[in-house]
C-alpha cells in the first residue's frame, strides 16, 4: 500500500481526470499522465525510446502476456512451437502457465536448484537449439534468492541467437539497482504494489524488437497490446512511488540489510534452535528466512499475528493452512522442514527497538512451542 501522503498526491494529481482515450480536456490530462508514467517506468528500468511498455493489471497478468504472448507471436512466426526453461522456483503466475502450455503440448523445462542456490550451470545441457524462450526470475518471492539471470542469459545467447529471455523481476527493483540490460533480458516483469503504488497496476517491458501477441483484444490501448481503458490511479501511483523510490535505492537496501543483520544476530543470539536459510549475500536485503526445527511456522505465524507481528510461511491455500511452499521443496527441504521455515519481509523502515521486540517474541514462541514439541511429524 502506499503512504498516506503518497496516496493523496495521487489522488490530487488524477482529480477531474477522465478516460485518456478520451479527446476532451479530461481526457487529455489523463493521457498525459499514463504517458508521463510510461516514461519513468521506461527509465527506472532502463528501457530505450522504443521498447515497449505495458501496463497491466499486475505482475500476474504481465507474466501470462509475456509467455503467452511471445509464444503466440514466435508460431504465428515460424509455426515451430520451441521449447520453454524456466525454473521450479518461480511464482506460481509462472508456473501454472507453464503447466498450461505444457498441456498444449509445448516442451516446458524446470531446472530444479541446488540445496541453497541457482547457477548457470544447471541451464548448460538444457540449452539445445529448440529452445524459443527462458523466463528466470530475478529474485525469489519467497527466499529472497538473487537468481544469476544475466548469466543464464549469456550463456543462452552464445548458442541460441533467437532465443527470448523473460525474467520476473518483482521482487528485485526497488530492492537492489536494477535494469534491463543488466538483466540481459528481453522481457521483464514489475508490479506497482512492490514498489510503494497501489496493488493491481504492473508492467510488462519488452525490447523493440520482442514479437507479442495481445491475450486481451478489444480497445487500442497499449499499443494494442493490452485492451482495456488503463487503470489511471494505479498507473499513477506506480509513476509517482518509483519517483519517490529511485534516486535512494542504494541507500534503501543498505539500510533493510543492517536492520535484517540486526534481527538475525538477535535472534540468534535468543533462540538457539533457529536456523538461518540461504547465504546472507546471495539474498535480496530485506528477506531473512527462519527455520525452526520442530515447530511448525503455521503455529508460530498465528501466535506472532497476536503480537501485532506478520511474518508468513508457505504458500496461502484454500484449507487456510498453508501448503509447504514449492520453493522450499524445489530446494530439497523435506515436507516437514518446509513446514518449519517462517520469512521475516522487512521494509526498511522498522525501528531497531521493533525489532528487538520482534526478536524476543519470536524467541519466546519457538521456545514454549518446542517445549510443547508442536511439531510436523505425522502431521502432514
Ligand atoms: N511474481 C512475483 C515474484 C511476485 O512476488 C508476485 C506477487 O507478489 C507476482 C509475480 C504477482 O504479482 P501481482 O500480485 O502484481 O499479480
Amino acid at each position: 500500500m502506499p503512504s498516506a501522503d503518497l496516496a493523496s498526491h495521487v489522488f490530487e494529481l488524477v482529480r477531474g481526470c477522465l478516460n485518456p482515450s478520451s479527446l476532451h480536456r479530461p481526457g487529455q490530462r489523463a493521457r498525459a499522465l499514463v504517458e508521463e508514467a510510461r516514461e519513468v517506468v521506461r527509465s527506472f528500468v532502463g528501457a530505450e525510446r522504443k521498447d515497449k511498455i505495458i501496463f497491466t493489471s499486475g505482475a500476474t497478468e504481465a507474466n501470462s502476456l509475456a509467455l503467452y504472448g511471445a509464444l503466440a507471436a514466435r508460431q504465428s512466426i515460424s509455426a515451430k512451437l520451441g521449447r520453454v526453461i524456466s525454473t521450479m522456483i518461480e511464482h506460481h503466475s509462472v508456473l501454472e502457465v507453464l503447466q498450461e502450455l505444457s498441456g498444449r503440448g509445448t516442451k516446458v523445462e524446470l531446472v530444479s536448484p541446488a540445496a541453497a542456490a541457482i547457477s548457470s550451470d544447471q541451464f548448460a545441457s538444457k540449452l539445445s537449439e529448440d529452445v524459443a524462450l527462458l523466463s528466470v526470475m530475478a529474485a525469489n518471492n519467497e527466499t529472497g534468492l538473487v537468481l544469476p539471470v544475466a548469466e543464464i542469459a549469456r550463456l543462452a545467447r552464445e548458442n541460441l541467437p533467437k532465443v527470448l529471455v523473460h525474467s520476473d523481476a518483482v521482487q528485485i527493483f526497488g530492492r537492489l539497482r536494477c535494469s534491463i540490460s543488466a538483466l540481459n533480458a528481453d522481457m521483464l516483469t514489475i508490479s506497482g504494489h512492490k514498489l510503494g503504488a497501489f496493488s493491481g497496476v504492473g508492467c510488462l517491458v519488452a525490447r523493440e524488437h520482442v514479437p507479442l501477441l495481445p491475450q486481451l483484444r478489444g480497445g487500442p490501448q497499449e499499443g494494442r497490446l493490452r485492451a482495456g481503458t488503463e487503470n489511471l490511479i494505479g498507473i499513477v501511483s506506480m509513476s509517482e512511488a518509483i519517483k519517490q523510490i529511485a534516486p535512494t535505492i542504494e541507500q534503501r537496501g543498505q539500510a533493510m540489510l543492517e536492520l535484517r543483520e540486526h534481527l538475525w544476530s538477535s535472534l540468534s543470539r535468543q533462540c538457539k534452535i533457529a536456523k538461518r536459510l540461504f547465504s546472507q549475500s546471495e539474498t535480496l536485503p530485506n528477506t531473512l528466512s527462519v527455520q525452526f526445527p520442530g515447530i511448525r511456522s503455521d503455529d508460530l505465524l498465528v501466535a506472532l499475528d497476536l503480537k501485532g507481528i506478520s511474518v508468513s510461511a508457505g504458500s496461502a491455500c484454500a484449507s487456510g493452512r498453508p501448503d509447504p511452499s514449492h520453493v522450499l521443496l524445489a530446494h530439497g527441504f523435506s515436507n516437514q522442514e518446509a513446514r518449519e521455515v517462517i520469512r521475516i519481509s522487512l521494509s526498511g523502515s522498522e525501528e531497531l527497538a521493533q525489532l528487538e521486540i520482534a526478536a524476543r517474541e519470536i524467541a519466546t514462541l519457538a521456545s514454549f512451542n518446542s517445549s510443547k514439541n508442536i511439531n510436523c511429524k505425522g502431521a502432514e
